[in-house]
């Protein structure tokens, strides 16, 4: 049996508390299998999101261990042998739990987003900054000179369109915690997808709405987003990119 360390909060916001559950983990199970065995065995209040089970869709990011994390694509039985991955600390993610890592499974909501019950967080915020850096591409009247890319082209942005907005990059973030202001790391990445993209017209009106002081510049390179990004996104690689086309006018 492993033992499930969950926080619970039935009315959401920063008041709860842990619970453990114990689980008969089996190879194969993932995190997000384990909760689904509490929610059908202990307790059908616990509350989390989920859609696709393949690390597609994004909906199932989680704290496991204090790390961002896919929940459908970590595997319980191994987890508590799982080597840190070196994340800067900071208050979010380092709960007050009294927590043994050598034999539980620490669950908990991603941290710097509202939590609204349970394990699920408000995503508004997260959204609201994606949108600011205007994710989509205008067509021009002539859409089918603008609609192809080469291959050379597409190797440039395929990198960042992998993103799947799991959010776990922000909730690894600590300037996301101090200032919620700030675009982040997966709104940043999508920036570059598009400025990168040789057919927008509008490059310097795109570099323009994250050079302000609550987008590129406000990165500290603390790299805790490359860390955790189950899709190898490495959004600072993203925000160094559009600090050099910033610096170079360009
Ligand atoms: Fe998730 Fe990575 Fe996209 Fe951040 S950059 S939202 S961690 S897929």
């Amino acid at each position: 049996m492993m033992r499930f360390k969950v926080w619970r909060s039935g009315k959401g916001g920063k008041d709860g508390t842990y619970v453990n559950y114990e689980v008969r983990a089996s190879p194969g199970m993932s995190v997000l299998d384990a909760l689904f065995a509490i929610h059908e065995k202990n307790d059908d209040s616990l509350a989390f999101r989920y859609s696709c089970r393949g690390a597609v869709c994004g909906s199932c990011a989680m704290t496991v261990n204090r790390e961002p994390r896919l929940a459908c694509r970590t595997q319980a039985l191994g987890l508590e042998k799982l080597k840190p991955s070196g994340l800067r600390s900071f208050e979010g993610l380092e709960k007050k739990a009294d927590w043994d890592r050598s034999s539980e499974i620490l669950i908990e909501p991603l941290p710097n987003m509202p939590i609204l019950k349970d394990l699920v967080v408000d995503m508004t915020g997260f959204y609201e900054h994606y949108r600011k850096v205007k994710p989509w591409m205008e067509m021009l009247e002539d859409a089918k000179t603008y609609s192809r890319m080469t291959p050379l082209e597409m190797s440039k942005v395929e990198k960042y369109a992998n993103c799947i907005l799991c959010a776990c990059c922000n909730g690894a973030c600590p300037v996301c915690e101090k200032n919620a202001r700030y675009l982040g790391p997966a709104a940043l990445s999508w920036s570059l997808r598009f400025v990168d993209d040789g057919r927008v017209p509008d490059r310097k009106e795109r570099l323009s709405l994250v050079e302000q002081d609550d987008g590129v510049p406000g990165c500290e390179f603390v790299y805790n987003c490359v860390k955790v990004c189950p899709k190898n996104v490495a959004p600072a690689k993203a925000i160094r990119t559009l600090k050099s086309y910033i610096e170079k006018g360009r």
